[in-house]
């Protein structure tokens, strides 16, 4: 049956200067004006809503794969605008559910189907930017999930245990704290797991290379051409203000923004991540720190950590903790939310007492979308012509990447090892209504906050029992 969804009013773009949204964004080598928009009708074999990760995979996929496809990217801002332009720059093989939660709900073998795939997709993301000459910064230096203090030991050797259990334990090492110390000063460090399934890139320079790798390959991109309402059914269409493109499928690839469509609005919960960057450090602050193999770093805090070391020498420092918005509402002043971002700058001089007087260059955020059970989806159903992956809940650098192939196998009809994964087709059950939802979300963000706080505080690893935990730990 056809169904006709519309985006609110309130949510529909406007005029920007998007070398602010991030230090990405500002560095990514191109002044960022828009494409041109969509002025008129357009048909498509494929319609692609978003040009972040998922959106441009997706069609660089389809068209490697038949190269007569007629494939339209509608995107509402530039390409790279959303989480894509402005994230931490890891992209590593880590997924939002846990290896042992993963056994859990779909068994041994497809667990470790997801994972290894996972692993392999990191190396795919650094083949193609050099197949296609994308200047991306990519950097394969591993990463190491430290215990910044006795408490997060036991999480350390917990995820080696789990790897183990799925016959993945050799890849990923467990460090002492003289050996952590060697390789990266972090105060507090008594301890890592190390992971070589990870790079870090310049997401700026991926994305918009991405886009223009989806050009040369036959693809168009109309930007500042907001979808506000999509069809799905017998005549599968994405609607602008301006005009439509009809096509056979139409690919929703807008992660947190999907919220702003009614019938999507609870498939997920926008949640902020912000970020501080330093200016770049002098030989003597490196010296200091170490950390010469540029890894990804993040400690055990339920309320995540994210660093990585850019190639000119600065250090990122991301984080949550931005409070939820009632309605799952996205605006841009919500990407600089001061509190936080003063919290990062206080917590990157904590880890690194090297940075004493260093500058803060940088600071920004955006919407990242976490759903009900924190597993994505990469999904396509031939009846209503209609394709989406999302929910990657922070993690989706790598696997937008895999969201990507996923996708274009599944409209091509291909079956194939990425299209037998426990993320194909799943469905997540729907957020909570409002108020539940803010209230819920709140208990659980301010909940987490005083179990992190409470470690550190006594040297007593989280006991996983109390309500927050329960409820928002995966
Ligand atoms: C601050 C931050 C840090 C992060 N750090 C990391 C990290 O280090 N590693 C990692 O793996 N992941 C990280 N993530 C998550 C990761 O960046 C995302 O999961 C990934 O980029 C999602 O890609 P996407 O293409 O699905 O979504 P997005 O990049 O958000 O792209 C969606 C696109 O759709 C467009 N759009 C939305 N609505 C419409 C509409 N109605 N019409 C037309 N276009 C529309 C948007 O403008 C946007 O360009 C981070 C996220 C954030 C916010």
């Amino acid at each position: 049956m056809a169904r006709t969804a519309q985006v609110e009013k309130s949510a529909r773009f406007e005029g920007k200067d998007y070398r602010r949204y991030s230090f990405w964004l500002e560095t990514a080598g191109e002044d960022l004006v828009p494409r041109p928009a969509l002025g008129g009708a357009e048909r498509a074999d494929v319609a692609i809503l978003g040009a972040g990760f998922t959106g441009l995979w997706t069609a660089y996929y389809l068209l490697k794969n038949e190269p007569s496809l007629r494939v339209v990217v509608l995107e509402g801002e530039v390409a790279g605008f959303g989480a894509s332009g402005r994230n931490g720059a890891w992209c590593g093989s880590g997924f939002p559910v846990t290896p042992g939660e993963l056994v859990r709900r779909f068994g041994r073998e497809a667990a470790r189907e997801l994972i290894v795939e996972m692993q392999s997709t990191v190396g795919e993301v650094g083949r193609v930017t050099e197949a296609e000459g994308i200047d991306a910064q990519y950097f394969r230096g591993g990463m190491f999930r430290v215990a910044r203090g006795r408490c997060q030991l036991p999480a350390v050797h917990a995820a080696h245990e789990a790897y183990s259990a799925l016959g993945l334990g050799d890849d990923y090492r467990v460090l002492d704290a003289e050996e952590t110390g060697r390789r990266v000063r972090i105060t507090g460090a008594k301890g890592a797991l190390y992971s070589p399934h990870c790079a870090t890139v310049h997401p700026g320079r991926l994305v918009r290379g991405l886009a223009r790798a989806v050009e040369r390959l036959g693809g168009t991109i109309f930007e500042r051409s907001p979808v506000v309402g999509y069809e799905t059914g017998g005549s599968p269409h994405l609607a602008t203000a301006r005009g439509e493109v009809r096509a056979g499928t139409i690919v929703l690839a807008g992660e947190a923004y999907l919220t702003r469509f009614r019938e999507l609005r609870r498939q997920v919960l926008p949640i902020y991540s912000l970020i501080v960057l330093t200016e770049p450090l002098s030989e003597a602050q490196w010296e200091e720190i170490g950390w010469e193999g540029r890894e990804a770093v993040a400690s055990n805090r339920y309320t995540v950590d994210y660093l990585s070391r850019t190639a000119d020498g600065r250090i990122l420092f991301g984080g949550r903790g931005a409070p939820y918005r009632y309605g799952s509402r996205i605006k841009d002043e919500y990407d600089r939310h001061a509190p936080t971002h003063e919290m990062l700058r206080r917590a990157a001089k904590r880890w690194f007492p090297a940075l004493g007087g260093a500058r803060f260059t940088h600071a920004w955020g955006g919407p990242l979308a976490v759903p009900r059970d924190w597993m994505p989806t990469m999904s396509y159903d031939p009846k209503s012509g209609v394709a989406t992956a999302r929910g990657y809940t922070g993690q989706g650098v790598a696997t937008a990447n895999l969201s990507g192939r996923t996708l274009a196998d599944l409209i091509l009809g291909r079956e194939t090892a990425t299209t037998r994964l426990p993320t194909t087709n799943h469905r997540s059950r729907s957020w909570e209504p409002e108020p539940l939802r803010w209230l819920g979300v709140r208990y659980v963000q301010s909940g987490l906050k005083r179990v992190d706080d409470r470690a550190e505080r006594t040297g007593e690893p989280p006991t996983g029992r109390s309500l927050a935990e329960r409820l928002g730990a995966h």
